[in-house]
């Protein structure tokens, strides 16, 4: 097992980032042995069996339009230039290098959209011209329903809205208040081919609102297809710094379960170290809510069975298709399905008559980032959210502990001959690489927990 305790600030700065993998197999390997070493590895583990990463984040700038009271960014990212298109697309190949086709690209900031309009687009293609999936990440302020178009021909498939109250919007102080523009952004995507996400930021100003937050995104389920919660972490430039110690990934659990008015098995489908990630999925049926994942067992066996298939999230339809078509290639499988498919319909059969067969389903999120100065040794080593840097992939808690260190690195020009060095806050233009001394003082103080 490795270490629990949490650890130095000397060890956070030394950390590497992860090693090419030798083999297009390596760095699933990589990732179950990981999660071996951390205790969690199971056939209802999707790391190392379904994927080798959960996702990664292409930071394509640093500036927002928004200044949210609990923030990761840093204190100079508003100085910090963009990084220019090549060294983007130089980062998509390598995260394309590291983990290969279908994997979760999380086009993040900063926001994102306050990069040229053609750039985002080129982003967006080429993440998904490599075979992987890209996800946009977003307060939605620029976003308008063309510009969701052009993103889908150019190959998005993931919206995520960030909206909760931690952004201080002008004239909205609660969740409920905030469904407003919620409400607007679903009008945007509405009909369209893409798969709509919300994310919010808990704190223990939003945390008894929870359960409204479900139940408004329960009420647009034919658009929410997940809605992402993410506690407060102690990092960045955020002025609200104390975190609740009421508020953990199991009492948010809990919200989430009074909200969808019904019990979730956050078990059944492990999404790397369940202190960092838990996931469930509802079923809908005439507006009320079934729990998709109740038989452990039986999602364990059928998630390792299934591991090499890939689910699009945009075309549910055909996902259950390609799976269906699976099943009856499987007939090993068959006499487990049927049982598990028939205990279900029994239990939803009379909302089933009356949303005349209607099915819909909505998932939910919570992850849990870590103070920057209460870094775990097991979950940094078997993390599933990584972000690319010039150097190569960093679990994202790492990045965000010493945020300064990476963004003002010089940062890669690749070209035909030779890669020049472009200094992120003057612009100028070096041959070397440079070494960046950081200033950056950790403002928190490094604990070893006993
Ligand atoms: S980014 Fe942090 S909280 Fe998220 S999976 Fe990695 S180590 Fe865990």
């Amino acid at each position: 097992m490795i270490s629990m305790f949490c650890m130095t600030e000397e060890e956070i700065k030394i950390f590497k980032s992860d090693p090419l993998p030798l083999s297009e197999n390596a760095s699933l390997q990589h990732a179950r042995q990981r999660i071996k070493k951390a205790g969690y590895w199971s056939s209802n583990q999707q790391m190392g069996n379904r994927w080798p990463i959960g996702c990664v984040a292409l930071e394509i700038t640093q500036r927002c339009n928004l200044d949210c009271t609990i923030c990761y960014l840093s204190e100079k990212s508003k100085a910090v230039k963009d990084l220019p298109l090549e060294a983007v697309f130089r980062r998509i190949e390598l995260i394309y290098k590291h983990y290969g086709k279908n994997t979760d690209v999380q086009i993040t900031g900063g926001e994102p959209t306050l990069r040229k309009k053609d750039e985002l687009l080129a982003i967006v293609n080429y993440v998904c011209l490599l075979g992987m999936r890209p996800t946009l990440m977003t307060n939605g302020i620029e976003v308008t329903r063309s510009l969701l178009k052009e993103l889908i021909e150019a190959g998005l498939v993931d919206i995520a809205f960030h909206v909760d109250t931690t952004q201080k919007r002008n004239g909205y102080t609660t969740e409920v208040e905030l469904n407003k523009i919620r409400q607007q952004y679903i009008e945007h995507a509405k009909g369209l081919p893409l798969s709509v996400i919300f994310t919010v930021t808990v704190f223990n100003e939003n945390f008894n609102e929870i359960p409204a937050i479900i139940c408004f995104a329960k009420n647009n389920i034919d658009v929410v297809r997940t809605v992402s919660f993410q506690i407060q972490a102690v990092t960045g430039r955020g002025v609200q710094k104390k975190r609740d110690p009421a508020i953990t990934p199991t009492t948010v659990l809990k919200q989430i379960e009074k909200g969808a008015g019904t019990s979730i098995n956050f078990n059944a489908s492990l999404v790397g170290h369940p202190a960092c990630s838990r996931y469930g999925k509802c079923l809908e049926v005439n507006e009320n809510l079934y729990d998709f994942f109740d038989d452990t067992a039986f999602i364990g066996r059928m998630q390792s069975a299934t591991a090499h298939l890939a689910w699009d999230r945009s075309y549910p339809m055909q996902a259950v298709k390609n799976f269906l078509k699976w099943f009856v290639k499987n007939p090993k499988h068959i006499y487990a399905g049927i049982k598990w498919a028939g205990k279900k319909l029994w239990k939803i059969k009379k909302d089933l008559i009356a949303s005349k067969g209607r099915i819909r389903s909505i998932s939910f999120i919570v992850h849990n980032f870590m103070d920057a100065c209460a870094l775990e040794h097991d979950r940094i080593h078997s993390c599933a959210f990584k972000i690319i840097t010039r150097d190569g992939l960093l679990p994202m808690c790492i990045h965000n502990a010493q945020r300064d260190s990476y963004i003002l690195q010089p940062t890669e020009i690749p070209m035909k001959e030779n890669t020049k060095f472009r200094m992120p806050l003057n612009g100028g233009i070096s041959s070397t690489k440079q070494r960046y001394t950081p200033m950056y003082q950790p403002r928190h103080k490094y604990v070893h927990l006993p």
